[in-house]
């Protein structure tokens, strides 16, 4: 996938809110926290990461959960939208019109991928029905004509172009008869190592002729947000309309060439993500932020927290057990929590990072029959044993078992239950809070039970 590690560090960063007990300032700026590094490790302009994490902040801190949303559902949600802003907002589609032929010029420097996007794209409309052919401009490099010619081969358009001419517009206007028999003509152009005077004058002469409809620049993501002075450097040149930012799959540094674009004003229409001729995917915001997020899997895992526990009961069950007083009703009250989530390794599965955290594996599943047998008994309980189970000697569990219906057997399983899960309630009374537990179990929870 284009950009894994931001994507994998993204999710992580969600999944914090996700599992987190309350949505509160401490939350709020380790979430920040962890998306600055995040975002700064893509390669994203410090600046821009800066602005971006100040207005989630901002909103996070100020605004009112929407009725029908979790606080969790609206921070994830403040954190998606910011995204989707920071990437460029709408889509930005490239339309065309009825005219003939709709003309896209393709500037940009030396390697960037022009030649190889010019087929991508001539297949991309050739897909959609559109009539395509290819132009060469390229007079610098002595093999781009051959170059281009292959490329139409395999994208099985018209190329034209004249090998040995030094004159640009004087191979446009060579063809330019045939023009009108094509939806789509796509102009490939020399580069240069930077953009140079040479350069802007050329494709100055280039759009001169050719008057396009777009005029695309294509941007390697390996340069990352050294994109933004080159975006802005071809955009006061001269109009372009849009980006092309390609070799996403090679880099991890996409982001900031992604987020340096937006900002230039100049929209990223394409990404290009291979070296194949369909290897080009058109540019939605709002679809790929979505997919960094992982926002299927994560919907499907708020909606399971939702159901498991709500925010009251669970500030109630944090500040007994910070307080380390625990109950067997309290006990009971956890383990129906659990259940509700449905497998808890399942869960847990679904969280990144979760899964390193090594629980036993029955520690992750409290069982429905288990559970039911464990609430008789404690309805034969009288309500000192239940605050204080420490009493309920043999002679107590005979009368429980008699009462309930269950075996003794199950009731000393609960009371072993108990215990341990007490045991794990002073280790938390000890490590402060919930998160630093987990981080102080690391590997070692085996044999509690929770
Ligand atoms: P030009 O000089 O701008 O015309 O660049 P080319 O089209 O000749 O491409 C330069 C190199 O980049 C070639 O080796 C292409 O195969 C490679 N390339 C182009 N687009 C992509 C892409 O999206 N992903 C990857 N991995 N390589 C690409
Ligand atoms: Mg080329």
């Amino acid at each position: 996938m284009v950009l894994e590690k931001l994507g994998t560090s993204l999710k992580n960063t969600l999944s914090k809110i996700a599992k987190a007990m309350f949505v509160d300032e401490t939350l709020i700026n380790e979430l920040i926290k962890d998306l600055q590094r995040a975002l700064l490790q893509a390669d994203v302009n410090v600046k821009l990461v800066f602005d971006l994490s100040q207005k989630i902040k901002d909103r996070a801190l100020k605004e009112q959960t929407p009725h029908g949303l979790t606080k969790k559902e609206h921070l994830i949600n403040i954190v998606y939208e910011s995204l989707v802003v920071f990437l460029g907002g709408e889509k930005n589609e490239l339309a065309l019109s009825d005219k003939k032929p709709n003309k896209i010029v393709l500037v940009g420097l030396f390697g960037s991928g022009k030649t190889t996007q010019a087929g991508k794209l001539a297949k991309y409309f050739t897909k959609r029905g559109r009539r395509v052919a290819l132009v060469g401009l390229d007079v610098y490099r002595p093999a781009a004509m051959e170059q281009l010619a292959q490329v139409g081969k395999t994208a099985n358009v018209p190329v034209f172009i004249k090998k040995g001419e030094k004159d640009p517009v004087k191979i446009y206007k060579e063809f330019e008869s045939e023009y009108k028999n094509f939806d789509v003509l796509i102009i490939d152009t020399a580069g240069r190592d930077a953009l140079s005077a040479d350069l802007i004058a050329e494709l100055k002469q280039v759009h001169d002729a050719a008057k396009p409809d777009e005029s695309l620049l294509i941007i390697s993501a390996d340069i990352g947000q050294a994109a933004q002075a080159q975006a802005k450097a071809f955009h006061d040149a001269g109009a372009i309309t849009g980006v092309i930012v390609t070799k996403m799959d090679g880099t991890a540094k996409g982001g900031g060439a992604l987020t340096a674009c937006s900002v230039t004003g100049a929209p990223v229409k394409f990404i290009g993500v291979g070296e194949k001729i369909d290897d080009l995917e058109q540019f939605n915001p709002k679809g790929f932020v979505g997919r960094l997020l992982g926002m299927g899997d994560l919907e499907a895992l708020l909606e399971k927290a939702k159901d498991a526990i709500s925010e009251e009961e669970a500030k109630d069950l944090q500040s007994k057990l910070l307080k380390g007083e625990f109950n067997l009703i309290d006990l009971a009250q956890q383990m129906e929590a659990m259940s509700k989530m449905g497998p808890l390794a399942k869960v847990m599965e679904m969280i990144p990072g979760m899964g390193q955290i090594q629980m036993p594996k029955d520690a992750l599943q409290v069982q429905e029959g288990k559970l039911k047998k464990w609430k008789h008994a404690m309805n034969s309980m009288t309500k000192a044993e239940l605050e204080d189970p420490e009493v309920i000697d043999a002679n107590r569990i005979e009368r429980i078992a008699k009462g309930s219906g269950i075996g003794t057997g199950e009731i000393r399983d609960l009371l072993k239950q108990y215990r341990q899960s007490k045991k794990l309630v002073k280790m938390l009374k000890g490590a402060g809070s919930p998160e630093k537990l987990m981080k102080k179990l690391g590997g070692k929870a085996k044999g509690l039970k929770f």
